[in-house]
């Protein structure tokens, strides 16, 4: 949205008219612009449960942002809506880090930035309007932090009631803006009862679905995920393409956003090359569906690094991965700690999955996967207030 002083933080949401159906990102079945929350019904059907994505008609002929409403809203779903001033994030270079790290150049993309302090207020300002635009009161989501706050934020602004399936040791700051944002919090003990209790909202009650509810998971509802093409396109209006892009990853939905958005500017002829997509990851998950384990299955294991917490893995994930011939990293806490205290040598405050991206990038170089003279971005994904404060291992 436009910062300038005549903004409000409410449109009525205006659909972009070269927004012509949904298809399948696995078998490309095409279907009408409807919600389907349960993605794509012939995968459900085959047992591979797949998103869904937007298809645009005529893409834009260059890479300017939009003169009013959204930023990027001729790439997205929605042109205008309720936004609280998300996006056009700082995309800086660290040199000092890139040369400690043994690299030509390292940037970031600080989605700590936004409104709510994570990248998912992009998803929550598509998402909203979305709902609002077909009549919905409630919105329902499940989330372990980030998500929640940044949807209790939205729904306020836009006047929808939102409510929350969260785990029961939530952080206490996320549990506090809940509070004030007027959400309501359900919590629960594991991430099935969460999605049991979104399921039962959405299917018997009507509310608007935010997320995934689904088990074995898709990604997020497409009109949110769409939202995170944005940042690939400030990227390219910036002119940053870089080699990689590091992605603190759960689900895989800023993944494939990325994914889609430098695949359609490419496609536009753009830009001339395809960034290529790494998932960081605290316990083997997609890097054992990339070995062969099937992507359906569970992969349990646990980790300090909450926000990318959870035992699936979505094809989104796979696809965006594998067709961007990037690939997926595992950086335990303990590196993600690592990372976390570069970055605060930068002057950076991240949430600790943030962190495990610096440490992705060593192992990278070590693998051969990354070269020396390439050009790395790490996007952090949220600010490092909501972080339990744990003195043993932060000094
Ligand atoms: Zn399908």
């Amino acid at each position: 949205m436009n910062r300038s002083p005549s903004s409000s933080s409410h449109r009525q949401p205006r659909r972009n008219p070269r927004l012509s159906h949904l298809r399948c990102i696995s078998c490309a079945l095409v279907l009408p612009l409807e919600d389907s929350p349960r993605g794509c019904p012939a995968c459900e059907v085959a047992a591979r449960p797949s998103s869904l994505e937007a298809v645009y008609g005529d893409l834009p002929p260059s890479v300017r942002p939009s003169a009013s409403g959204f930023q990027w809203g001729e790439w997205l779903p929605y042109l205008e809506g309720v936004s609280l001033g998300e996006g056009s994030t700082p995309g800086l270079e660290l040199p000092r880090l890139a040369s400690e790290l043994g690299i030509a150049k390292l940037s970031v993309k600080h989605e700590g930035m936004n409104p709510t302090g994570s990248h998912k207020d992009r998803m929550s300002a598509q998402a909203v309007s979305r709902a609002l635009e077909v009549g919905a009161s409630s919105v329902v989501l499940a989330s372990s932090g980030n998500a929640a706050v940044s949807a209790a934020a939205y729904c306020a602004a836009a006047g929808l009631r939102c409510e929350v399936a969260t785990y029961r040791d939530m952080p206490q700051a996320f549990v506090a803006a809940l509070r004030r944002l007027g959400a309501q919090r359900f919590a629960f003990d594991r991430g099935a009862e969460r999605w049991e209790h979104v399921r039962r909202r959405v299917e018997d009650d009507g509310a608007f679905a935010l997320t995934n509810y689904c088990l074995p998971p898709v990604g997020s509802p497409v009109f949110g995920v769409e939202g995170y093409r944005a940042v690939a396109l400030e990227c390219a209006a910036e002119g940053c393409i870089p080699d990689h892009v590091l992605v603190p990853t759960a689900r895989g939905d800023l993944l494939w956003g990325l994914y889609s958005g430098f695949r359609d500017l490419r496609l536009a002829g753009l830009i001339d090359r395809m960034p290529r997509l790494w998932a960081v990851e605290p316990i083997p998950r997609l890097s054992r569906v990339l070995q062969g384990e099937r992507a359906q299955g569970e992969f349990p294991g646990k980790t300090a690094q909450f926000s990318i917490a959870g035992g699936t893995v979505t094809l989104q994930q796979v696809h965006a991965v594998r067709r961007s011939e990037g690939g997926a990293v595992v950086v335990d806490d303990a590196g993600a700690h690592r990372g976390t205290s570069s970055l605060a040598r930068e002057g950076f405050w991240v949430e600790l999955c943030a962190g495990s991206s610096v440490t992705a990038v060593t192992q990278l170089l070590a693998d051969n996967r990354i070269a020396i003279s390439e050009h790395v971005l790490l996007v952090l994904t949220a600010k490092g207030d909501r972080d339990p404060f744990d003195p043993a291992v932060i000094s």
